[in-house]
């Protein structure tokens, strides 16, 4: 999670005049990275590749005028917390309203000082530094640095719905430690939080795509979404992280499974459609983890279990 903060800030200028965006890079570029766009329709598809920290937006524009090009981003998801400055010769107060009531979190007029556009450029884009951070923190876990459980739920709901639109399968690995709690009885809870630390890098390394997530679940359980992925597909992730964290070779004396630490998982994956629930498919994995506990732990299983929905 450190990289994003340790680059330097983004920004965007869109402008359709070649020579206020010169002017505007020219002023910011020695504190960031600048991106430039001519029309509002280049910028909507720019942001789609590479999302800014900051936009300085024109509001007259042929096409597209800024303020479309505003309500647009805010109406997206995937955009609407990238900060809006509008740039505008039009500054009567119900143009600045406007803006403001679009999203923007500053209106400045031309002419204008640089040196006061630099500076609110600052202010915004600190304050949405800031809020990156905040929102990755709370997302994370505490003990192992990895997505918690929240960031995982979110995820799983987020991939349920992109998996129906898209008619892709959507896979789930659900882990657990084998035997932890004669780990933790025997050398201590701060060894047993030394290998949680272990095993969530291990799911980690396991899980490659970008677009897959692990997680710690709970306790010392861990669980991945692995989108547009199958059974048999999740089951040689899930075989990867088992073998990964049997690798690691941690001594655990009080296991009956094996001389070091283990862990078994369960697979389920669908094609999701409209009307079927993301938690059935996480009841179905919690099952074939269930089931790979009984068939002696240290393996994933990956079979269909049938649940009981009515009990
Ligand atoms: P099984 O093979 O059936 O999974 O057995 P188990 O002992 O792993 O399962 P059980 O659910 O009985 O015990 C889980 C233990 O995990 C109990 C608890 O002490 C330990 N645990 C849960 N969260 C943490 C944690 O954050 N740190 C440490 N050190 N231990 C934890
Ligand atoms: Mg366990
Ligand atoms: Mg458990």
């Amino acid at each position: 999670m450190n990289e994003p903060f340790l680059q330097r800030p983004t920004v965007l200028v869109v402008d359709d005049v070649p020579n206020n965006i010169e002017i505007l890079l020219g002023a910011l570029e020695r504190d960031y990275d600048t991106q430039f766009a001519t029309s509002g329709a280049e910028a909507l598809a720019l942001v789609q590749s590479e999302k800014p920290d900051l936009i300085l937006l024109d509001v007259m524009m042929p096409g597209m005028d800024g303020y479309e090009v505003c309500r647009r981003l805010k109406d997206a998801p995937e955009t609407q917390n990238i900060p809006i400055i509008f740039v505008s010769a039009r500054g009567a107060v119900q143009d600045q309203e406007r803006g403001f009531n679009l999203g923007a979190v500053d209106y400045i007029t031309k002419p204008y000082e640089l040196s006061i556009l630099r500076a609110r450029v600052r202010t915004h884009v600190t304050l949405k530094r800031k809020s990156d951070l905040l929102e990755a923190l709370v997302s994370l876990d505490g003990l192992t640095g990895i997505p918690n459980r929240r960031r995982f739920d979110e995820t799983l709901k987020t991939e349920w719905r992109r998996a129906i639109r898209e008619r892709i399968p959507l896979a789930l690995i659900m882990a657990d430690v084998d035997q932890f709690k004669n780990y933790n009885d025997f050398y201590g809870h701060g060894s047993g939080d030394d290998c949680l630390r272990e095993v969530a890098q291990c799911l980690m390394e396991a899980v490659r795509r970008p677009n897959d997530l692990a997680a710690r679940y709970g306790g010392e359980e861990f669980a991945a979404i692995l989108p547009d992925c199958d059974r048999d597909g999740a089951h040689h992730v899930a075989e990867r992280f088992r073998k990964l964290v049997a690798e690691r070779g941690i001594v655990h004396e009080r296991s009956a499974v094996a001389p070091h630490v283990t862990v078994s998982a369960g697979i389920a994956a669908q094609l999701p459609t409209l009307g079927e629930l993301s938690d059935d498919l996480l009841k179905q994995a919690d099952a074939a983890l269930y089931h790979a506990k009984w068939n002696g732990r240290n393996q994933v299983y990956s079979g269909v279990i049938a649940t009981m929905p009515f009990i």
